[in-house]
């Protein structure tokens, strides 16, 4: 079913049968969480660790719905079922450096995503490079979580792949006033950005959709997860303006578990 020619969506459905449906008190942020714990990309309080740092982040450890995944193309059915519609528009973001990445945080109620008739809100995006997800074990340089949160407080996450290419004049605002790092205090840029976010998200709007979990601890599971098929262009100074603060901020692939990958999404 389709709401309008505008708002079709050809998407591939990537649906898991063992899926989390429990409503979720998930953090605003997926990268700052609740807990003010240290825990990093490597060493010691790397990923293959995060589980130990803090009983609250067993589920990266013990979890059986974990993000990021390897998406499989062959599994893309453009024009299959479950249905969503995103909404985003211009408006202003707020840049912080949290140390592990640059997150932009958006008020605009505006921006949302309708996902089987429930509405989320945009609430902030971020990056990580490389990227997290991969297509048929393809890694991107970069990929950009939008973080979207609905009245319940479940949170679904539209993932978008950058590849190397074109200046992209859309994010150029965000990519020209990353602000660094002041050691373990979040820093910002100071003044708001403006953005057109309308024209930052691929047109084609085929995407892989899975239920799995945040990517950073404490890895909750739960997510809704929407990673479009498509990948927008940066050139390779503005991914170079962000990997060299963050030379690796992605999280190893997880195992799916059971999941299988199905062209049904209920
Ligand atoms: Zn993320």
């Amino acid at each position: 079913m389709q709401t309008s020619k505008r708002h079709v969506t050809r998407m591939a459905a990537v649906s898991l049968t063992v899926v989390s449906v429990a409503a979720l008190a998930l953090p605003l942020s997926t990268d700052t969480g609740a807990s003010a714990l240290h825990w990093a990309y490597a060493g010691e309080a790397g990923p293959s660790h995060w589980a130990s740092l803090d009983p609250g982040f067993s589920a990266c450890g013990v979890g059986m719905a974990q993000s990021p995944i390897d998406l499989e193309s062959h599994d893309a059915k453009p024009g299959k079922s479950g249905e969503f519609h995103i909404d985003y528009e211009k408006g202003n973001v707020d840049l912080v450096n949290n140390g592990h990445t640059v997150q932009a945080n958006v008020s605009d109620a505006r921006d949302t995503v309708v996902y089987n008739g429930d509405t989320y809100r945009l609430a902030q995006f971020h990056f990580h490079s490389p990227s997290e997800h991969t297509t048929d074990k393809t890694r991107f340089p970069l990929e950009i979580h939008f973080v979207n949160q609905d009245g319940a407080k479940h949170i679904l996450v539209v993932g978008v792949m950058v590849k190397l290419g074109d200046e992209n004049p859309a994010l150029a605002p965000v990519f020209q006033s990353l602000p660094p790092p002041r050691g373990n205090a979040s820093a910002t840029a100071g003044k708001p950005i403006a953005l057109d976010l309308s024209s930052v998200l691929p047109r084609n709007r085929e995407a892989y959709v899975y239920s799995g979990s945040l990517t950073t601890p404490p890895c909750t599971e739960g997510v809704r997860w929407i990673v479009l098929a498509h990948p927008i262009q940066m050139s390779k100074g503005q991914v170079a303006s962000f990997s060299k603060m963050f030379p690796d901020n992605h999280r190893p692939l997880q195992k799916v578990h059971g999941r299988e990958v199905d062209d049904d999404p209920d």
